[in-house]
């Protein structure tokens, strides 16, 4: 067994604070305080400036901060009460016994935890070690599950650098660069062995054995630990093994999944875990499953081909991605110089080995696929929304070939978000007093969520003006500051304070920008659209953010012709903006502050997208192609209209990407001049739409209940997680209802 440190990075910081702020150490090494309604004002109180500089991390803020202020924070009653407050929430949290799943799914116990494998984690801005929705989407599962009380642990990598931030040139064209984190001054725990020394497991990567070392991130109650190679005693090379998230070309890749997936297994021993289940969310870590079997032969001499059914017991798989070019797959060759050794400690031959990835069985020169590998090694499969789930039982059809389509086992659990990381305190505070101040656990019961309607108007309405107010000062702040970071006339400088207005309808737009997201389709029809945002009586306006990956031209294409359409309009100069550097942070912004999210994805490439289901959280309403979990959140009346929301393009398909870009964009500006636009400006003697505010609880009250992530957890517990649950096929397809 193996004991952290006796003196853990936590006690240190707990030793330099006056006494009576001992326990803030506590609280900034557990991510749970990120979940509060205290987020936005405990940690910032005790030094703005410093707060904002160290990218919002307390441990950075308390290191750095003077002894002087600490000292005069001891002394203020108010702020020891909010601290003590907290503290005994916390404590309250990490002592419950009676949980969620300690009463419905008593099977999994915490000597046999789920073990959750994800090639990236987004937890919070603060740890910077994810690119996008499969990070954030991880970081909310182990949220939830801390939340519902699941054993579970994470295990993933910890960059160094992360993924590249983004920096838009003078020509709108994106820059990438990279920055060091300093895991020493992040809340991160290095796991030592019983003398104290750095606990380390060994792999080999291609002819050299390479360490790893190990970082604990607490989540809650659930612990993600965390494999890093960047050691003194490895290769120069291997130290940059866990360097970049999605960098480099296939070499890298396939490194990083060796360290991942076998590494992670390894891991998970030398901590002395012994996982019940291992949940590969995405192809990324499926060479988990090639250590597990390897484990089991070793263990029992027996053949690879006699103990795969019980490796098949213990793993479970979501696939995420629904075209083929996005499942992860390495040429023979470069499967011959990872696992020439290693198929041989599973007693099997090259031939074997390749066929546990092949998609075709028999082709020599067939690639090695994760997807395919997965799929064969594990009981149950599932895609992530119901369109998701037909689509990648198409895709994968190929695998089973004694089975019609309908057949393929591959189910889905739709996905959600994190609601208490979501929703805005301020909007939160509302549910406290209208839908009770237990709403956060019983957030999957739709008739807590009816009691929306008792919220009055001109409240939801005000609120959620003040969310987008900040918005705006966020968007013109950060504006500003690219603006004079590259080297923009003092004028154009000085127009970002005049950047939106409140009193505008305001779109958001965030997300890859990759070419199937259509970031372009608005502007399709330059004139129309800026008839539609230049209107001067009912103008529109709109933010984007987000960022296209490094080697994706067309993608920095899309963004630089916004920055360019954008320049060159008077009537819109101050309607539309592009916030650099998608991020957590910038995220929670855009979806508590906007109006309406947009959302155009070519179909049915969006798996399952789960920004727009932030948006419902705050009372922001989608307007979007019925793609991934729109499909299933959009409700319409008896004549197609929308009640919770807009659907681009009605259900119309064609293979003509040109054609339906034109069917979309049409649509898309119908709805604006027809119904968006004059459903928000209907507005009475106070500014107050209630037509609009009528469509916002609905917003709320039809896709909270379901599209949050205790209802996913809970979903994963009874359909995947539990013993027994045998491939997607047999999973039901309505979610159990349910309450903590
Ligand atoms: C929610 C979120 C995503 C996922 O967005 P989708 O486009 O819905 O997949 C990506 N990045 C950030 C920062 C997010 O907060």
């Amino acid at each position: 067994m193996i004991h952290p440190a006796s003196v853990t990075p936590a006690d240190k910081l707990r030793e330099k604070l006056p006494v009576s702020l001992k326990r803030l150490a506590d609280l900034a090494y557990n991510y749970w305080w990120s979940w509060t309604p205290e987020r936005l004002s405990l940690f910032q109180t005790v030094n703005p400036d410093i707060w904002d500089q160290c990218g919002h991390n307390p441990v950075a803020l308390l290191e750095a901060v003077s002894y002087n202020r600490l000292t005069q924070l001891s002394q203020d009653p108010h702020y020891i009460k909010r601290v003590k407050a907290l503290t005994e929430e916390f404590d309250r949290y990490m002592a419950a016994t009676d949980t969620w799943a300690h009463r419905v799914a008593p099977q999994i116990s915490p000597d046999r935890p789920v073990a959750y494998f994800c090639a990236e984690f987004g937890l919070h801005e603060s740890l910077p070690i994810y690119s996008g929705g499969l990070g954030i989407l991880a970081g909310d599962h182990l949220k939830s599950a801390s939340d519902l009380g699941v054993p579970m642990v994470g295990i993933g990598l910890l960059y160094r650098q992360g993924y590249f931030h983004q920096r838009l040139n003078r020509q709108g064209w994106q820059e990438d660069f990279y920055t060091d984190n300093v895991f020493e001054q992040l809340p991160l725990e290095l796991m030592k062995n019983a003398q104290g020394e750095t606990l380390t497991i060994e792999l080999q990567v291609r002819h050299r054995m390479v360490k790893a070392q190990i970082w604990r991130v607490q989540v809650g109650r659930v612990s993600l630990y965390l494999l890093d190679t960047d050691r003194e005693d490895n290769d120069p090379i291997d130290r940059w093994l866990t360097g970049h998230l999605y960098g480099g070309n296939q070499e890298t890749r396939i490194a990083q999944e060796v360290v991942l997936g076998i590494g992670g297994v390894r891991a998970l021993e030398a901590l002395g875990i012994q996982p019940g289940i291992y949940h590969l969310n995405e192809g990324h870590a499926a060479f988990c499953l090639l250590e597990v079997a390897r484990l089991e032969v070793q263990r029992t001499g027996k053949s690879f081909y006699d103990i795969e059914a019980s490796v098949r017991d213990r793993c479970v798989f979501t696939t995420h991605t629904p075209v083929p070019a996005g499942h992860d797959v390495f040429s023979a060759d470069l499967i011959d110089s990872y696992f020439a050794a290693y198929w041989e400690q599973m007693g099997l031959s090259r031939e074997q080995f390749l066929a546990l990835g092949a998609r075709r069985l028999g082709d020599p020169w067939e690639p090695f696929g994760m997807t395919p590998l997965a799929l064969r090694l594990c009981r149950s499969a599932n895609g992530v929304s119901e369109l998701h789930g037909h689509v990648s039982r198409k895709m994968w059809t190929i695998l089973y070939p004694d089975r019609s389509e309908d057949k393929v086992p591959i189910g889905y659990i739709t996905n959600g978000v994190h609601a208490p990381t979501w929703t805005a305190p301020l909007i939160a505070d509302l549910y406290n007093e209208y839908l009770g101040a237990d709403w956060q656990n019983r957030a999957t019961d739709p008739k807590l969520w009816e009691k929306v309607d008792q919220i009055p108007d001109q409240e939801l309405w005000w609120r959620h003006q003040t969310l987008k107010e900040r918005l705006i000062a966020h968007t013109r702040a950060t504006v500003k500051h690219a603006r004079q970071e590259r080297g923009e006339d003092w004028e154009y400088i000085q127009a970002a304070d005049r950047l939106l207005d409140p009193n505008v309808l305001t779109i958001g737009f965030a997300r890859r920008f990759s070419p199937y997201k259509r970031g372009y389709l608005l502007l399709r029809e330059a004139e129309r659209a800026l008839r539609i945002f230049g209107n001067a009586d009912r103008p529109v306006q709109i933010v984007f953010s987000g960022k296209a990956h490094p080697a994706d031209e067309e993608g920095k294409r899309i963004i630089q012709r916004l920055m360019e359409w954008c320049r060159q309009y008077p009537e819109i100069l101050n309607r539309v903006a592009f916030v650099e550097n998608y991020n957590i942070y910038t995220g929670q912004k855009l979806v508590q502050g906007v109006d309406v999210w947009l959302n155009n994805p070519r179909r049915p490439l969006e798996a399952s997208g789960t920004s727009g289901q932030k948006v419902c959280f705050n009372g922001g309403i989608n307007c979007s192609v019925l793609d991934g979990w729109w499909c299933e959140g959009y409700k319409a009346d008896a004549n197609g209209k929308g009640l919770n929301g807009w659907a681009i393009g009605e259900n119309a398909n064609t293979s003509d990407q040109d054609l339906q870009d034109k069917i979309d964009s049409e649509s898309l500006y119908r709805l604006l001049e027809e119904e968006i636009v004059p459903l928000y400006y209907d507005q009475d003697a106070n500014g107050v739409s209630h037509g609009w505010v009528k469509m916002m609880k609905a917003s709320i009250k039809t896709n909270a209940p379901a599209f949050n992530t205790d209802r996913m957890v809970a979903d994963y517990v009874a359909q995947v997680y539990a013993p027994g649950t045998k491939s997607g096929l047999e999973l039901t397809f309505a979610s159990v209802p349910y309450a903590r």
